[in-house]
């Protein structure tokens, strides 16, 4: 059993003890599931579009979106439509048999990325652990690197994923502990300093894998200019940039890629989350059919990866993407949300860092913690997710309305002064 978080003065005399139906669904939880979550004490029952009801009749916002797998909010009408026609067609071939669903989210989704060969997975760890088989790959039988001496290079505060192998390579005490021996091959370098990656390129260095923007870490953008310079030491090192755009990608920062925003093209985009336009997992590498090439029959695969019900709906989301409508949401309202945030800095706001409808919020840890904040925004009616600290980040689904953003800004301005 897991000792109880203290709970302070201010959290006690606020928060009132559960509705019914709420509280039989977290006593549930409590006892039959594994506790490796800290949920909010919301039980969510449906949704449409950017709002939740909880089973006991209450109304969010959905300001998280399931971490932007929701980018096109909940129950979108044409990519429920995608996967209610290919639900009464066939749901699963496995690879060992082609779909007629698969080849054509294959082209569309490299048409989108400027790329042409894809690799289809179902979680973003999947379609990491993909990338870093590719690069590995690709070092030893295209860049001539001793075998078992490919080394890939990352950065502080990465999140990408919670499998042995990723977490091997993550600097998150709470993601790591306990999970050793790990996985070797990886080297560490502070995210955003481009001189601390070049140098730390070698030899036998085989790629670099970053998050354009650090999502986990609390929507950490960094220095202008970084990646450019990141892509280019790549370049003359020949050396793989892979670009982790789970959560950065597919529309939220008002681009396609939020790379686009520096002008960069990687040589892989590792692309989930919102792919699966919030119905299932779908993930994929994208990235050219040179590098793509080192994976033959067999040495690499999923059961379920590029099945037609994943690859119909992957394919409807990116013609949703293809519309260009999505990012141009993300691009304007984002202007909203951070000039919003930007007038709470000094009023219990320390930072905002917000690219489209993307914001991590540094509250002033004397105040209280990102969870406490987000406590009091569910109590408002506005659901969100702390990270680290006095962090929160807000990610509303991209379909939410303008008067919906004033709304949930002006809750926030509440939060910052009243239980
Ligand atoms: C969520 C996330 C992952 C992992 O995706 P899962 O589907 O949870 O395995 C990897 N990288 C980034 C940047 C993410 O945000």
């Amino acid at each position: 059993m897991e000792a109880a978080a203290p709970v302070t003065g201010i959290a006690q005399e606020s928060a009132p003890a559960p509705a019914p139906e709420t509280g039989q669904h977290l006593a549930l939880a409590d006892e039959f599931l594994a506790h490796n979550y800290h949920p909010l004490p919301v039980v969510v029952a449906e949704a449409s579009g950017a709002w939740l009801t909880d089973v006991d009749g209450n109304r969010y916002l959905d300001c998280l979106a399931g971490y932007s797998a929701l980018n096109f909010g909940h129950g979108h009408p044409g990519l429920l439509a995608a996967a209610h026609a290919q639900l009464d067609r066939v749901t699963l071939t496995s690879r060992a048999f082609h779909n007629d669903q698969l080849g054509p989210f294959a082209r569309d989704l490299a048409r989108l990325a400027g790329m042409d060969a894809v690799l289809p997975m179902n979680t973003g760890a999947e379609a990491v652990e993909t990338a870093v088989k590719m690069a590995r790959r690709w070092g030893y039988q295209i860049k001539g690197v001793p075998e078992d001496r490919a080394q890939i290079i990352v950065a502080a505060g990465n999140f990408h994923g919670r499998t042995t192998t990723i977490v091997s390579f993550s600097s998150d005490p709470e993601a790591r502990t306990g999970y050793g021996p790990f996985t070797g091959g990886f080297v560490t370098v502070p995210y955003g300093d481009a001189d601390a990656l070049a140098a730390a390129i070698t030899d036998d260095t085989v790629a670099v894998l970053l998050e354009p923007i650090q999502g986990e870490a609390g929507v950490v953008i960094p220095p202008a200019g970084y990646l450019p310079r990141v892509r280019q030491a790549c370049t003359d090192a020949n050396v793989l940039f892979l670009a982790d755009e789970i959560q950065s990608g597919l529309g939220r920062t008002g681009a396609t890629f939020a790379l686009e925003h520096e002008g960069v093209e990687p040589d892989a985009y590792i692309l989930g989350k919102a792919l699966g336009g919030g119905i299932l997992p779908v993930s994929a590498v994208v990235s050219r059919r040179e590098v793509m090439g080192v994976f033959t029959p067999g040495s690499h695969g999923s059961t379920f990866g590029g099945n037609p019900l994943a690859a119909a709906v992957g394919r409807a989301v990116v013609a949703l993407l293809e519309t260009g409508e999505f990012q141009a949401r993300a691009r304007e309202l984002g202007e909203v949300l951070n000039r919003g945030l930007l007038e709470l800095v000094g009023r219990g706001v320390v930072e905002v860092r917000c690219r489209g409808l993307w914001a991590g919020i540094d509250i002033d840890p004397a105040l209280m913690t990102g969870r406490e904040m987000s406590e009091r925004l569910m109590r408002r009616g506005v659901l969100v997710k702390d990270t680290h600290g006095s962090t929160v980040r807000i990610a509303p689904p991209l379909v939410v309305e303008k008067d919906e953003i004033d709304w949930a800004l002006e809750q926030f301005g509440d939060a910052l002064t009243r239980p």
